[in-house]
Formats: structure tokens, C-alpha cells, sequence
């Protein structure tokens, strides 16, 4: 659910900008398994690296988890990013190098920010029964990636009444209802239980988005999208139609183009080649930059990054 990014779901560095506005692209997730459970990698993939800040999207389960099972994922450390955790079914503990424990249930928010550099752990815990979500990273822009981590929990979120649809607005906001969560960029993260009939989404013609549907399939655009795919639509739209026939869950995220070019690696979201290689340094020499977890669980760890020189 917390990554890493491996050389199968990109290059490490872009090949391509972002594309024109288009009706709807539609890109296959990566299937993986992670444990027990399945993962999905939305994003990013050869065809889409972004979504507004949005460069990560791991759409986990839907799995049947055991007391102590389902998600199990060490102490690893990230940089230059938010994790934005989002369930909707089941729950899982969040410990990171802050300090921070966490239970998480559906609709309610984690969020991450690495900054400089944070480590964390993700866990299973007594629960029993269905186990879905998405776990998301944001990039941070220059002017806080190289700054402290921080850690918060959102234990509820605002809610708009759509025609047809419930949105839960867990980042940014939606005609003038705002997430209490922070912002470093200007994105937007909405949950969409959508019932049967189409619902209008109201969108922000400067801000791209991207549709993950994790229950159901909804058409947008021309296209059918369901689970397992990544549907982006450009910039330059107000509203966003979406149509169901049974009930659906997606998650529409969006933003402003991020304007940098990012390199993405493991755990980390850089400018450079060098800064993602003294990050992994400085991991795997277990220096204070990313703090100890107070967790049970053995800490991840993983060769130099493709490019490097240094063997082992
Ligand atoms: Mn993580």
C-alpha cells in the first residue's frame, strides 16, 4: 500500500510532459500482490507520472484480513511527499518516526508529510473482515519539501450532497466546502459513493483530474472505467458527468499541473539524481535524518537506486 515505486511502474525520471487535454485517457493499473492483498498501481505508470501533485495511487484490496494479517509493511522512510490514507472498509495503525500511532477507519484521513525526511510503518491490528483502500502520495513543492515532517489525523471530513452522489471532500474542497487537511499545493481529493443516475461533479477548469474507481464501474467521458484503471481528464472542464447503473465508490483527484520535473524512486520523490541517493544513504546507514518507529515489525530496506555506481 506504501509503495515502492519499482522500475515497473516508471522510469525513474520522466520521458514525457503532460499531455494535451483530451476527452478521457484511460491507463491499466499494475497488479501486485502485497501480502495477502492485491494492489493496484494507478499511478504513476509510463503514460501518466501526475495528476495535479498527485503522483502516487495505490488502490489495496478488496481483501478478507484476520485478526494481526493484512497489511504488514515495516519501518521505510520517504521523502519529499504526502501519504494521504483513505479506507473504505477495516482499519490499519500508522507509527511513524514523529511518534505518531494511529488507528484508521473509513472516512477518516491520515496524512504524511515527509518534508526533509519521516519513516513510518503500516500495520495490521485485531480487526477481522473486509479490508479496501487507496493509499495516495502528493508531491511536496520546493518551498516545503526540504522542511519538517508532520504528521495529522482527520478523524471526520465535510461532505457535499450531490445529485445522485455523496461526495467526502478529504483534501482541498468543493464549492466552498473545505477539508480541514493540510495543503502544500493546490489539489483536491474527493470520495464518491455514487448511487444509480448520473452525477454532475462541479470541477476547476485549471485543475487536471484523475478518476479511480475502486467499487463498480462508472462511465466518464465516453469511456467505461472500472477498478483496476486509471481514467485522467485534462484541464479546461467545469463539470465532470458521471453515470452508474449499480452503486459505485471512486475517488476523483485533481490539481493544478505540478510544474517540476520530479524523480521518483523507491520511497522518494526528488529533483535529482544525487539528493535521492543521499537519502537512500543516509536510510540504509540508519542515520537520525528519518527517526526510529516504535514498531514490531523489521525495517525495509533495498539496493542503491538503478543508476548508481556503488555495488550491493
Ligand atoms: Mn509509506
Amino acid at each position: 500500500m506504501s509503495g515502492p515505486v519499482t522500475t515497473e511502474d516508471v522510469a525513474p525520471e520522466p520521458d514525457v510532459g503532460h499531455a494535451e487535454a483530451c476527452e478521457v485517457e484511460l491507463t491499466e493499473s499494475h497488479v501486485a500482490q502485497v501480502g495477502d492483498l492485491q494492489v493496484r498501481r494507478a499511478l504513476p505508470r509510463r503514460q501518466r507520472r501526475t495528476v495535479g501533485s498527485w503522483c502516487f495511487a495505490d488502490h489495496m484490496g478488496p481483501a478478507q484480513v484476520r485478526a494481526g494479517e493484512g497489511i504488514d509493511i515495516g519501518p521505510h522512510p520517504h521523502i519529499g511527499l504526502q501519504t494521504v490514507t483513505w479506507l473504505t472498509d477495516g482499519e490499519i495503525l500508522h507509527r511513524d518516526s514523529l511518534g505518531s500511532e494511529q488507528l484508521i477507519r473509513p472516512g477518516q484521513l491520515n496524512l504524511m508529510t515527509a518534508g526533509a525526511g519521516v519513516s513510518h510503518s503500516e500495520e495490521g491490528t485485531a480487526y477481522s473482515g473486509p479490508l479496501q483502500g487507496v493509499q495516495f502520495w502528493v508531491v511536496q513543492p520546493e518551498e516545503t519539501r526540504h522542511g519538517p515532517a508532520a504528521f495529522e489525523h482527520q478523524p471526520s471530513l465535510p461532505e457535499v450532497e450531490l445529485d445522485n452522489a455523496v461526495a467526502t471532500v478529504f483534501i482541498g474542497e468543493m464549492d466552498g466546502v473545505a477539508s480541514p487537511a493540510r495543503r502544500d499545493t493546490d489539489h483536491c481529493g474527493f470520495d464518491l459513493a455514487l448511487r444509480p443516475g448520473t452525477t454532475v461533479v462541479p470541477l476547476r477548469e485549471d485543475h487536471e483530474y484523475a478518476l479511480v474507481v475502486v467499487e463498480g464501474e462508472v462511465q466518464a467521458g465516453g469511456a467505461v472505467v472500472t477498478p483496476g484503471h486509471l481514467a485522467y481528464f485534462g484541464t479546461g472542464r467545469e463539470e465532470g458527468p458521471l453515470t452508474v447503473r449499480e452503486p459505485a465508490r471512486a475517488m476523483l483527484v485533481g490539481g493544478v499541473p505540478f510544474p517540476d520535473r520530479i524523480i521518483m524512486w523507491w520511497n522518494y520523490v526528488g529533483r535529482t539524481r544525487a539528493e535521492v541517493e543521499v537519502a537512500h544513504r543516509d536510510w540504509t546507514d540508519g542515520s537520525d535524518r528519518f527517526g526510529a518507529v516504535a514498531s514490531p515489525l523489521a525495517r525495509i530496506d533495498t539496493g542503491p537506486p538503478p543508476w548508481s555506481s556503488e555495488l550491493g
